[in-house]
């Protein structure tokens, strides 16, 4: 195939300061290892707080000229990247396949999401910008008018790293801030300097978006101080509940305000009127998309009983067969999971739900660095894998004896990103979605979609705040409340 074998041109990563390429001002570097092939693809800045600060400055300095910024030239921005991004496409679905290990399917996916990401964004110059508001006060005009608030900070993970870093600055940056990101260790380039290079290049001005790099291990110190800065107006973070609880707390106490996205233990629910081979391929592809790396999959399958032997004896099957290996092969559905640690996490909460009582319908030893799809049944409610969120491609399936029981079992849980519901009956399925603790639900899809300007989020211990471009921006714009009236 076209990709499959493509070799790596290696490049280091720095930090991206005012529009320009900075090393860390330690002097340090560290390795980014792909986790499929193993090869260092090239040295990154491990960046610390000093260097933090130097960014949140460059983009203090460019907020005023790019906040200034006519809607026209801001769109041309973001259409020249939009269009830099698809005439770059193969060269970055290798950069995602090499350094996330993310498939050719999925890579596809997070290019067209980027692309239409910018060209919606060229449109939010363009949206109403606040109100007339009516007044008691004889003579007096009053308005509630929208401004961007300043230097946003953005947290972004690895594991859609291209969608991800886009998400949590493309739509601040429309709204007229600057921005200063924070890519995670395992994918410094598709998640970071990537987006810098194609913002450049579109001729966003120096200083409106900026990159600081890190060693693995060493987030805290960044996140530390883009909390403690006084030109930081917002923490944008995506990422694990538990780090999203830590710089919550942190943030509190320097007044920041957040968005944060965090994890999701997602149920998908089978009712027993569903078509099974429909119910089987949105399973598939719910669970097991990016390895089951991606905050929306399925993690948790309720199957009405009267369908459960069926639904199992198929889903099991389908999954056993599906191609494990090269992320560079489009053929391949699960590619390797993103380090040792992940592979090893797995194993050891898959061996407690086995020793615990539950029953593997497929998959369950690993491939090294690839995990296979694993299909578990009979897993215990105490089990690590019941309890929380496993990234990862291992899902549990539970037979229940009626809606209502997959309804409650699914509100169980304290996250609520997304869920979907399968069944013949459309209605009952939108009936039953309303009841559902989901930010997100999909009646006859699988859970993992995502549209830029869709209301996306979580309620619960998934998080707070709306991306989708006209909800951001309740969250990266401040109202200001405006009164005239002749002296
Ligand atoms: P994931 O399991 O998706 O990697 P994490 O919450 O560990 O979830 O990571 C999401 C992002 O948060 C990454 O960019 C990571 O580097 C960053 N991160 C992890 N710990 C901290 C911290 N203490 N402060 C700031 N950022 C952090």
């Amino acid at each position: 195939s076209e990709h499959a074998g493509a070799a790596w041109q290696k490049r280091d990563v720095t930090h991206f300061i005012a529009g320009a390429w900075v090393e860390a001002e330690s002097g340090r570097w560290y390795p980014n290892h792909s986790p499929w092939s193993g090869e260092v693809l090239g040295n990154v800045a491990a960046g610390d707080g000093e260097d933090t600060r130097r960014a949140i400055d460059a983009a203090q300095a460019a907020f005023p000229g790019w906040a200034a910024v006519t809607p026209a030239q801001r769109q041309r921005v973001f259409l020249r990247a939009a269009d830099i991004i698809e005439r770059r496409r193969d060269e970055i679905l290798l950069a995602l396949a090499l350094e996330t290990g993310c498939g050719i399917h999925f890579g596809r996916v997070q290019v067209d999401f980027a692309a239409a990401l910018l060209r919606q964004a060229a449109a939010q110059g363009y949206q109403p910008a606040g109100q007339l508001m009516p007044s008691d006060v004889p003579g007096t005009r009053a308005m509630a008018v929208r401004r961007p608030v300043g230097v946003v900070a953005a947290i972004a993970p690895w594991n859609s790293s291209l969608v991800l870093a886009g998400r949590a600055s493309i739509g601040p940056l429309s709204l007229g801030n600057t921005v200063v990101l924070k890519p995670s260790e395992e994918s410094p380039y598709t998640g970071g300097a990537l987006w810098a290079e194609i913002l450049q290049e579109a001729g966003l001005p120096d200083g409106a978006f900026n990159v600081v790099t890190h060693a693995p291990g060493e987030a805290g110190a960044i996140g530390d101080a883009m909390l403690a800065h006084r030109h930081v107006r917002r923490l944008n973070f995506t990422g694990s509940t538990p780090t999203g609880r830590r710089l919550a707390e942190k943030a509190g106490s320097h007044l920041k305000r957040t968005v944060l996205q965090l994890s999701g233990q997602n149920p998908l629910i089978v009712l027993a009127d569903a078509d099974l081979d429909y119910a089987v391929d949105a399973a598939t592809y719910g669970a097991f998309i990016h390895q089951g790396q991606v905050c929306m999959c399925a993690r948790r399958i309720y199957v009405e009983r009267p369908l459960a032997d069926r639904f199992m004896a198929a889903f099991a099957a389908k999954v056993a067969q599906l191609p494990t290996g090269d992320p560079r092969d489009p053929a391949t559905v699960v590619g390797p999971v993103i380090n040792e640690w992940a592979l090893a996490l797995l194993q050891r909460r898959v061996d407690e739900a086995v020793s615990m009582g539950a029953r593997v319908l497929a998959g369950g030893t690993p491939a090294p660095p690839c995990y296979p799809a694993t299909v578990l049944t009979d897993v215990p409610d105490d089990a690590e894998l019941a309890l929380g969120e496993t990234f990862g491609p291992v899902v549990l399936v539970e037979a229940v004896d009626s809606a209502e029981e997959a309804v409650a079992r699914a509100n169980e849980s304290d996250l609520g990103l997304a869920a979907s519901i399968i069944t013949g009956n459309t209605y009952l399925g939108l009936e039953l979605a309303q009841r559902l603790d989901a930010g997100s639900v999909h009646v006859n899809d699988q859970p993992v979609n995502d549209e830029p300007h869709m209301p996306f989020g979580g309620v619960k211990d998934s998080g707070w705040g709306r991306f989708g471009l006209g909800f951001a921006a309740e969250e990266f714009s401040d109202l200001q409340w405006i009164t005239s009236r002749e002296q």
